[in-house]
């Protein structure tokens, strides 16, 4: 039997509860926590993330501080936006959307980030918190889907995790966080060889690639934990029509798993919930263990 990871619901829960909170401390602290997400240009799917994030801040009630630049934006004039941000008190967190217009350092503009409002937990102070095992502001996928084998009692100590991709934003702190749990890691990438051999041997498959239908039915071990954290906008020829799926072979890989999730559904809502927790955590002064 197949159980269905549902990133959705759980992350409905974990903004319920956050909004809960948010109502009691709003009167301790004298106002509402604070969202500045700092977008650039006209990119479709970066517009769409951007807006969901703002939506869902409404709902639980953090203030969006967020601003949209255009395309033309020079870095020093994004440096000085941030460093606003970074003094302003109503502020608890600040994300610059990724990925950026080409004449733009997105790297370098991470680092002008106050590591305490960095939410998205790329700050190279908190990506080393991370590797030290120390409190720190963690990386919202990598975190959600942390939170989500957690929800679902789904151990990883001893168990052999594959992870597909070694992105900075995902397959890189995911592996440190499942090796922090104790199971032993494997990480593979583009210039991996026979992707299938290793895959085959994981208890929990994770894949973080962004190329639909990338793992198959035969690169799947039966019984295993599979995690979709891709999301690719593929067309059908025949209606022309757009749709999201994983980098997963879905209908194909399903029976053969004992948990997987579903895409949309699966990682992408537990990726907002993070945010917003980690804006909660800092306007309450704490950090994530
Ligand atoms: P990225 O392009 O920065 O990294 C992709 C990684 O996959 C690289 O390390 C690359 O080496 C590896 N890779 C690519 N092709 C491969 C192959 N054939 N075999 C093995 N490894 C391969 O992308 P990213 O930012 O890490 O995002 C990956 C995917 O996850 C994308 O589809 C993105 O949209 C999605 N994503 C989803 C969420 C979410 O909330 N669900 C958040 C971030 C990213």
């Amino acid at each position: 039997m197949t159980t269905l990871l549902d990133g959705k619901g759980l992350s409905q829960k974990i903004q319920q509860e956050l909004k809960t909170n948010i109502e009691t401390l709003k009167s301790e602290k004298g106002r509402p926590p604070g969202l500045a997400v700092l977008m650039v240009g006209e990119d479709p799917a970066s517009s769409a993330y951007v807006r969901n994030k703002e939506r869902a801040c409404t709902r639980v009630g953090i203030s969006s501080f967020g601003r949209h630049f255009p395309t033309e934006i020079t870095q020093d004039e994004l440096i000085k936006a941030i460093h606003q941000l970074n003094h302003d008190e109503r502020v608890d967190g600040i994300l610059v959307q990724l990925p950026l217009p080409e004449h733009l350092d997105g790297v370098a503009l991470l680092h002008e980030i106050d590591p305490n409002k960095d939410v998205d937990g790329l700050h190279p102070l908190n990506l080393g918190h991370l590797v030290r095992e120390e409190p720190g502001l963690r990386s919202c996928t990598p975190a959600g889907v942390m939170k989500l084998l957690k929800h679902y009692n789904i151990p990883l100590l001893g168990q052999h995790s594959v992870i597909v991709g070694r992105s900075i934003l995902v397959g890189k702190p995911l592996s440190l966080m499942f090796e922090e749990q104790n199971s032993t890691v494997v990480v593979t990438h583009s210039y991996t060889r026979d992707l299938g051999s290793l895959t085959k041997e994981a208890d929990i498959l994770v894949v973080a690639a962004g190329q639909p239908d990338l793992i198959t039915a035969d690169m799947v071990k039966p019984e295993a934990v599979v995690i979709d954290v891709g999301i690719n906008r593929v067309t059908n020829p025949e209606t022309g029509k757009g749709r999201l799926v994983g980098d997963v072979d879905f209908p194909n890989v399903q029976d053969k798993t004992s948990y997987i999730t579903p895409v949309p559904g699966g990682v992408g809502p537990m990726t907002v919930a993070m945010l917003l927790r980690n804006t909660v955590l800092r306007y309450q002064g704490e950090f994530m263990e």
